[in-house]
C-alpha cells in the first residue's frame, strides 16, 4: 500500500501541480468520471484563519475542486461544523474567496441516515450527502489532538456525523478513548473515501486541535487511497509509534491497513514534534476513578485574560461540565470526559490542557499499574 509524500507550499502554481500529480498517480483520472457527484471533505470544524493551522488550507480545497471539475464531475465541498455558522467559517478561512467563480456546491452536511457500522455500535447516523455520493475525497489537516493524540485521515471523517450528533458520540464513547477510536475507524470504513490528501504544509503540534495548538511548518503533502495507510505513514513521519495512536491501534485490531505501508517519496526528518499524551481516562472502581481523575488526569483550564465569557465552550460541551460565571468559567472535572471539544471551538484560544501537580509527580508510577 503506497503512501505518496511530496514537498509542497501554498504557492498556488506549485501546489496545483503537486496536487494534480498526486491525484493522477493515485488513479484519479481513471476513477473520477464525467457526471459523478464527488464530495470533497476538508476539515472545516470552526472559524479560524489559515495561519492558525486549524483547518485544511483553502487552496488545497480549491485544487481538489478544480481537479474534479477537470474530469467533468460535480464537486461538492461539505463538512459539519462543531459550532457557529458555516458561512462564517468559509469567510474566516478564506474558502469563499478561494472558490469564487467555480461551479461548486459548498454547504454543511444537513441530513442523517442510519447505517450499520458493525459491532459494538450497530446503527449510527451519518450524512446522507456522503452516503449517496459517487465518491468522497478526504482532505484532512495534519494536527495534534489533546484527546486522540493526532487527528489525521481517519479522524477527519468524524465530520460526516451531522452537527450535534458528534457531541452525543463524544459523550457515549468519550470516557473510553479506545472505544471512540474504534468508532472513528468504523466510520472511516463506512465512508470509504477514494482518496485522502493530507495538508501537512502548515501543520499543528502541541495542544491541538483548536487555537491552543501551535502551527508548525512541515512543508509536505501526503496522499493515499487508504486513510489507514496514510495515518500509519504520518506517525512514522513525525516519530510517533503508530500503536500509540488510538485510531491506528483500533485499525490494526481490525487488520487495517490490509497491506504493508510503503513510502513513495522522501519523508523529511522532523525533530521534536510535540504530541499530547494519551494516558488512561478511566481508573477502576467509581470512588478510585473519581479521585484519580480529579488529581491525576490532565484537564481543560481557562486563561481568564483571553476568555471573553462568550459561552461557546459551555454550549459545545457534551458532558455539560462547564458553567460560565461572572468571574470566569467553572469546570466539573468529575463530569468532564476529556474530549477537549471546548478547546477545539474556543475562538480566543483561551483554553488549554494542564496536568495537576500530583499527576505530574505520580504519572510515571501510575502508568506502570493501569
Ligand atoms: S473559554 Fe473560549 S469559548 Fe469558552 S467562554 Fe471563554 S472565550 Fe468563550
Ligand atoms: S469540559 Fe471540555 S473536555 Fe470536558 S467534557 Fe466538556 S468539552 Fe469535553
Amino acid at each position: 500500500m503506497n503512501v505518496l509524500v511530496r514537498p509542497a507550499s501554498y504557492d498556488w502554481r506549485h501546489l496545483k501541480t503537486e496536487f494534480d500529480g498526486l491525484m493522477n498517480r493515485l488513479g484519479g483520472r481513471e476513477a473520477i468520471r464525467e457526471g459523478m457527484r464527488v464530495i470533497i471533505k476538508p476539515n472545516l470544524l470552526s472559524a479560524a484563519k489559515p495561519h492558525h493551522a486549524v483547518l485544511t488550507h483553502p487552496l488545497i480545497v480549491r485544487a481538489a475542486v478544480e481537479y474534479v471539475l477537470g474530469q467533468g464531475a460535480r464537486p461538492e465541498v461539505r463538512d459539519s461544523q462543531a459550532i457557529g455558522s458555516f458561512e462564517r467559517i468559509l469567510r474566516e478561512n478564506g474558502l469563499d474567496k478561494a472558490l469564487e467563480g467555480l461551479p461548486v456546491t459548498v454547504r454543511e452536511f444537513r441530513d442523517s441516515v442510519p447505517v450499520d457500522a458493525g459491532p459494538p455500535f450497530g446503527k449510527i447516523e451519518l450524512s446522507r450527502e456522503v452516503l449517496t455520493a459517487d465518491m468522497v475525497i478526504n482532505l484532512p489537516k495534519l494536527k495534534t489532538h489533546s484527546q486522540m493524540a493526532m487527528t489525521l485521515g481517519v479522524k477527519n471523517l468524524f465530520g460526516c456525523v451531522v452537527g450535534y450528533r458528534k457531541a452525543e458520540w463524544h459523550l457515549r464513547a468519550g470516557v473510553d478513548r479506545d472505544l471512540f477510536a474504534r468508532l472513528l475507524v468504523q466510520i472511516a470504513c463506512t465512508v470509504r473515501p477514494a482518496f485522502t490528501i493530507m495538508d501537512g504544509i502548515l501543520a499543528m503540534e502541541g495542544e491541538g486541535p483548536g487555537r491552543s495548538g501551535t502551527p508548525r511548518a512541515l512543508g509536505i503533502l501526503m496522499a493515499a487511497t487508504d486513510p489507514f495507510a496514510l495515518d500509519e505513514a504520518v506517525c512514522r513521519f513525525v516519530g510517533f509509534p503508530p500503536e500509540k495512536l488510538p485510531t491506528c491501534r483500533a485499525a490494526r485490531e481490525l487488520g487495517l491497513p490490509g497491506e504493508e505501508v510503503a513510502i513513495d517519496g522522501e519523508l523529511p526528518e522532523v525533530q521534536g514534534f510535540r504530541i499530547p499524551g494519551t494516558d488512561p481516562l478511566f481508573f477502576g472502581s467509581a470512588p478510585v476513578n473519581s479521585l484519580m481523575r480529579r488529581h491525576l488526569l490532565q484537564r481543560p483550564v481557562c486563561d481568564p485574560e483571553s476568555c471573553t465569557l462568550c459561552g461557546i465552550c459551555r454550549d459545545m460541551c457534551p458532558a455539560k461540565a462547564i458553567t460560565v460565571e461572572e468571574t470566569g468559567l467553572r469546570f466539573d472535572y468529575d463530569a468532564c470526559i476529556r474530549c477537549y471539544c471546548c478547546i477545539e471551538v474556543c475562538p480566543c484560544g483561551a483554553l488549554r490542557t494542564t496536568e495537576p501537580l500530583l499527576g505530574r509527580i505520580l504519572r510515571p508510577v501510575v502508568k506502570r499499574f493501569v
